[in-house]
């Protein structure tokens, strides 16, 4: 069988043809696969029976599942969504009451290599990359689901995005052009891999960069974050301002509050160090218990005392809504399991 998602325009052209019908046939399929997200071919009303027969016996739209739904208090919907493979990977539907955005945020592999001590997927271990087609699944999954049209895609569902920049970037490409999302409602999240920081910057599509910060002061980053070992706090400050001025945007730092280490008044002035002289929100992510708990969540007191001490820098911060926590669906939850 053949898996349409993993086509282009011109391959699904040249697929067309060598079934003997007209290469605009290719333009209907891919807007009823992208606009329309069709679940099947019967649905495609503007395509003939004949040839939506011989479509249903060689080929099929997605050749992924969904293992597992959940369906959070808040409306946050998890799927476990199985590839080809076996291997599976989440994906979450955000929806804000008081927004018209649907975001969907996407894995960019099975798994993760980078380590950070918080994370449930770095529990995991790394797995494999997924490919562009796989990513783009995730997305359609969603809206075939729901019959929902997804506004904002975030890379931060598991993996790190930028350890697979090829098939993020031509993700992100048909994500921009097909599914029609601007550029600035993708929005890429990185543990702060500096070369490839760089590279995105250069690139013609450049999405908007959210840098998991989460301590401003190198040794206790290295605790938590093996990656801060390798590119450290002031390079990664010099490739985000490289983004910046290439990009006109801000960047976006995440911050995990983790009770008593990463949330102290110290804590907080060094960040204000950090970013004087940075264009950046903060988004300030309160610690999502995984288990195996030698972390603590951060108390309400210090996470008011921490975005106050921010705010008085002129930054503006928000403190992330936790969003499907009681679905294992927050940051840093999602590990494959069912
Ligand atoms: N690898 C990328 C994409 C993952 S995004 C990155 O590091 O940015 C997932 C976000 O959730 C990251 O900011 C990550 O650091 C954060 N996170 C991981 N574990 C968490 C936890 N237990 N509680 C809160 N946030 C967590």
């Amino acid at each position: 069988m053949k898996v349409l998602v993993k086509y282009s325009l011109k391959e699904l052209e040249d697929y067309v043809e060598s079934l003997g019908e007209k290469k605009f046939r290719a333009h209907q399929l891919f807007s009823w696969i992208y606009s329309k997200s069709a679940v099947d071919f019967d649905v495609m009303s503007d395509i003939n029976k004949d040839f939506r027969e011989k479509l249903k016996n060689d080929a099929k739209i997605l050749d992924t599942k969904i293992k597992k739904k959940q369906v959070s208090s808040d409306g946050t919907i998890k799927y476990l969504i199985e590839f080809q493979d076996g291997n599976c990977a989440e994906t979450v539907l955000m929806r804000f009451d008081n927004r018209s955005n649907l975001s969907a945020c996407v894995s960019s592999q099975i798994g993760c290599y980078m380590g950070c001590d918080f994370c449930a997927t770095a529990k995991r271990g790394f797995v494999r990359n997924l490919e562009p087609y796989e990513i783009l699944s995730q997305i359609l999954t969603i809206q075939q689901d729901t019959s929902l049209k997804i506004t904002n895609v975030v890379f931060m569902g598991q993996g790190e995005p930028l350890n697979n920049f090829d098939n993020v970037c031509q993700a992100i490409k048909i994500i921009n052009k097909y599914l029609n999302i601007g550029i600035r409602r993708i929005t890429l999240s990185t543990c702060g891999i500096v070369p490839k920081i760089i590279e995105l910057s250069n690139m013609e599509l450049v999405p908007t960069l959210a840098v998991s910060l989460h301590c401003a002061q190198s040794n206790i980053r290295k605790t938590i974050m093996p990656v801060e070992n390798k590119y450290n706090l002031d390079e990664l400050k010099k490739s985000l301002i490289y983004y910046c001025e290439k990009s006109g945007k801000r960047v976006t730092l995440e911050y995990v509050l983790i009770g008593s280490l990463t949330d102290t008044k110290e804590m907080a002035l060094k960040l204000c160090e950090y970013i004087s002289d940075l264009k950046c929100n903060i988004n300030l992510i309160p610690y999502n218990p995984i288990g195996v708990d030698k972390y603590k969540k951060p108390n309400k007191k210090d996470v008011m005392i921490f975005k106050y001490l921010l705010e008085s820098q002129g930054k503006k911060v928000t403190v992330r809504l936790e969003r499907g926590a009681d679905i294992d669906a927050a940051c840093g939850q999602l590990a494959g399991r069912i």
